[in-house]
């Protein structure tokens, strides 16, 4: 069965397409600046060499008929013909308390997709986009969605809870719904795989740093806690959003600086983190340039960024009363032996050891960096969102 997946944000669209009887991905792409004038398509077959063009594509309807068209495109194309294309499994960022594991899209689905649109405005909107015009190009196939929130819906109570008045979480279903599920989901089962130990008996604090980023305490297999929380703002410093602080803050900005709701939301959402911070940029690398370099905003900004971190690794493992494994993963995680490093030297007190050497080699292989004598096992573990929607949407659509 061949799975196209999609995951489409407000002004861009990124495609896989899995063959899944070996899981292969055929071909890969995105498409950047849906609704301006010169949009850009990528496709990368599995056999030929990456082609880019430059085109008008105002809405995602056109831009998923040019994917289609490519995907089955007599050079670049890998299939004869979209009928090949079985299913297709979206990217839906926030599924709130009603979905907590994938789904096929039917009517019911999209409304309450719908009314989610309130707790994630930015994305939902996006995500339902994608859907419509994956189902206007291809009416007969089957569509499944994938939540990010939907693997810490086993969160308890205890974690998910704001303290805060108790009505507004019945009126409004305002508390921590956690992100990046999909990711912490996979890895802590590529975890289990590469320990050659059962899930169910581990207790494991996943790191996905990327652009955005968030720790999840992931006990028997099941999220138990994780750093984000109504909306991805809370917990980690990011690349532009500040994370936790003091809630005071706002109300208080907002009153000195004559700000309102959208600019108090797109200050903390966009210009802050790390880019507030090192004064440069919101990228990890150039932040780690200026570090080693001893800039110093790009060091307290790599400072914090660390800080942080470890402080969640370090009340995670108390959450969970100990941990087995800490693993690392996404565009920072991955990459950023200096970070690792840096985490791993002060987690001495739970026994962690780390091979420095070992650390440094640079491979898309998962890995692990811990030495035979660390008390906890400490992993590098390459995320792969994509394959994970494709495996829910074949076994919904099979
Ligand atoms: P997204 O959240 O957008 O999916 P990614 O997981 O792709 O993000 O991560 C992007 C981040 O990874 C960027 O901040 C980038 O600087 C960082 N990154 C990539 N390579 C390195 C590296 N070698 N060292 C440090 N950071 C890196």
């Amino acid at each position: 069965m061949k799975i196209l997946v999609i995951n489409a944000g407000s002004s861009s669209l990124k495609y896989q397409l899995y063959d899944m009887t070996d899981e292969t991905v055929l071909a890969s792409g995105r498409v950047e600046r849906i609704g301006m004038d010169s949009s850009i398509l990528v496709h990368e077959p599995h056999h030929a060499e990456e082609i880019s063009e430059v085109s008008e594509i105002l809405e995602h309807t056109t831009a998923i008929r040019k994917v289609l068209d490519k995907l089955t495109d007599a050079q670049v194309g890998v299939v004869k013909s979209i009928d090949e294309i079985e299913a297709v499994g979206h990217r839906v960022v926030h599924g709130g308390e009603t979905f907590k594991s994938s789904v096929l899209v039917d009517s019911d689905v999209k409304a309450e997709i719908r009314r989610l649109f309130d707790l994630a405005p930015l994305h939902n909107p996006a995500c339902m986009m994608g859907i419509k015009a994956a189902e206007s190009n291809m009416p007969n196939v089957p569509q499944a969605v994938v939540f990010d929130t939907a693997f810490h819906q086993t969160m308890p109570a205890k974690a998910y809870m704001y303290a805060i008045p108790k009505v507004l979480y019945k009126k409004h279903k305002i508390r921590r719904y956690g992100f990046h599920g999909t990711s912490h989901d996979y890895v802590s089962k590529r975890t289990a795989d590469l320990l050659e130990r059962p899930l169910e008996q581990l207790k494991i604090v996943t790191c996905h740093i990327g652009n955005g980023g968030s720790l999840t305490a992931i006990e028997g297999g099941k999220s138990v806690d994780t750093t984000m929380g109504m909306t991805p703002l809370e917990g980690l410093m990011m690349g532009t959003r500040s994370g936790d602080l003091d809630p005071a803050i706002v109300p208080f900005t907002m009153n000195k600086e004559d700000l309102t709701v959208n600019e108090v939301n797109s200050m903390l959402n966009k210009h802050s983190g790390l880019l507030a911070i090192s004064g440069m940029s919101s990228d990890m690398r150039e932040i780690t340039e200026g570090y080693l370099a001893g800039e110093p905003n790009a060091t307290l900004a790599f400072e914090m960024y660390e800080y942080r971190i470890r402080k969640y690794i370090g009340a995670y493992v108390a959450a969970m009363n100990g941990a087995d494994a800490i693993v690392f993963t996404a565009g920072v995680g991955e990459n950023s032996a200096e970070l690792r490093q840096m985490i791993c030297e002060k987690l001495t007190y739970l026994g962690v050891e780390i091979d420095l050497e070992v650390n440094k080699v640079r491979s898309k292989q998962p890995r692990r960096i811990s030495t035979p004598n660390s008390k906890i096992e400490v992993l590098v573990i390459p995320t792969n969102e994509e394959l994970m929607i494709a495996r829910d949407t074949y076994r919904l659509a099979k």
